[in-house]
C-alpha cells in the first residue's frame, strides 16, 4: 500500500467541498432533510494498519442502502449463492433505485440486490431466518461498533412514507419471491436502513470487504470481545460477489460513470454515505448528505474520484 499523505487528502476534501452546493438532500424521507448539506468527510483504513479521517467523518447519519451490502453478505452465509440468486438478479437495472420497473421483466426477479425491490427480496430471506437483533449484531461487528443504534426518527419517517416500498413488497409477494410476510419484510428492511453510522464506522466495514485482516482494523470504543459472538470470516466467493455487484450496480444509475472515473467497487446510500473498496489495500468511506440526481452523495463521489485519480487506484487501470 502506498503511503497516504494527509495533506494531499485534506486538499482533495477542500476541492470536493464546493460540489456539495450543487446537490440536494433526500426529501422523500422527510427526516433526512434535517441533515447539513455542507457536511463532507472521509475515513480510510489501509492494509498497513493505518486509519485516518478528515472533515465530518464522525458525524452520524443513517446507513440507508449501504445496509444492502451487509444484507447480501449475510444472506449468502445463511443460504447459498444459488438460493439468493434464484430470487434476485445480478444485472444493473438502468432505472432509479425505487422504480417499480426494477423488475427486469414482469415475470422475472428484481434486477439486482441493491435496488429496493431486490433488497426487499433479500431482507425477506433474512427475516425468515434471523431476528433483527441478530442482523444488527452482524452489522455492528462489521463496523466495529458495539453500540449500533437505529435512528428512530428516520425509521418512523420512512415507515410513514413507504408507499413505494410497500408496492414493491406486494409485487414480490405476488411473484412468490417473498420469504417472510410483507409487513415483516418492510420492517426489517427499514430498520436496517435506519442504523446510525459514521464514515469511520463504514470504513471498518469497507476494510473488511477489502479483505484487510481484522486485527489491523481498529475503531475506537470497541474491543475484540464485543465481536466475539459473530463469525467474521469472509468467504472469498461471497467477497467476489459483493464487490462485483458493487462495481456494476452500487451507485444506481451513476455506477457506470463511477466505474470509469474512480474504478472502485462502491455502495451509496441516500443518507449521504459511500462505502468504497480498494481490494486488498484499503477500505474507504465518505459522508456528504447533498445528493446528485441519481441519489448519490455529490461531494463523496467527487472526493473518491479525485482520490482514485491522484493515487492511481482504478482497479482495472
Ligand atoms: N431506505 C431507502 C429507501 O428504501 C434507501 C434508499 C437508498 O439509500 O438508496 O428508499
Amino acid at each position: 500500500m502506498q503511503e497516504i499523505k494527509p495533506a494531499a487528502i485534506q486538499q482533495l476534501l477542500e476541492e470536493a467541498a464546493p460540489y456539495c452546493e450543487q446537490g440536494e438532500l433526500a426529501s422523500y424521507i422527510p427526516e433526512l432533510t434535517k441533515a447539513d448539506p455542507q457536511h463532507l468527510g472521509i475515513y480510510l483504513v489501509t492494509s498497513d494498519g493505518k486509519a485516518i479521517g478528515f472533515g465530518d467523518y464522525q458525524v452520524p447519519f443513517t446507513i440507508q442502502s449501504i445496509s444492502k451490502v451487509a444484507s447480501l453478505l449475510l444472506a449468502l452465509r445463511l443460504y447459498s449463492p444459488e438460493e439468493v440468486f434464484s430470487r434476485v438478479g445480478m444485472e444493473p437495472s438502468g432505472t432509479p433505485f425505487s422504480e417499480l420497473s426494477g423488475f427486469r421483466d414482469l415475470a422475472d426477479t428484481p434486477a439486482n440486490p441493491f435496488i429496493n425491490s431486490g433488497a426487499l427480496a433479500v431482507a425477506s430471506l433474512l427475516a425468515n431466518k434471523i431476528s433483527f437483533e441478530e442482523y444488527r449484531a452482524f452489522v455492528a461487528a462489521l463496523c466495529h461498533k458495539p453500540q449500533l443504534i437505529i435512528t428512530e426518527s428516520v425509521y418512523r419517517s420512512e415507515m410513514a412514507h413507504s408507499e413505494r416500498n410497500h408496492s414493491l413488497a406486494w409485487e414480490l409477494k405476488r411473484m412468490r419471491l417473498l420469504s417472510a410476510d410483507v409487513e415483516e419484510t418492510l420492517d426489517f428492511y427499514t430498520k436496517a436502513c435506519s442504523l446510525s453510522v459514521t464514515a469511520q464506522d463504514l470504513a471498518c466495514f469497507a476494510a473488511y470487504l477489502a479483505g484487510i485482516c481484522q486485527a489491523q482494523v481498529d475503531n475506537s470504543g470497541s474491543s475484540p470481545a464485543d465481536q466475539s459472538q459473530v463469525d467474521l470470516s469472509l468467504d472469498p466467493e461471497h467477497q467476489k460477489i459483493c464487490l462485483s455487484l458493487m462495481f456494476t450496480c452500487g451507485l444506481y444509475d451513476g455506477s457506470g460513470r463511477f466505474a470509469v472515473k474512480a474504478g472502485l467497487p462502491a455502495k451509496s446510500g441516500v443518507g449521504g454515505g459511500i462505502l468504497a473498496i480498494l481490494p486488498g489495500q484499503a477500505g474507504i468511506a465518505t459522508f456528504g448528505p447533498a445528493l446528485d440526481h441519481n441519489g448519490n452523495s455529490i461531494g463523496g463521489i467527487k472526493l473518491l474520484e479525485l482520490l482514485s485519480e491522484q493515487n492511481d487506484w482504478h482497479c482495472l487501470g
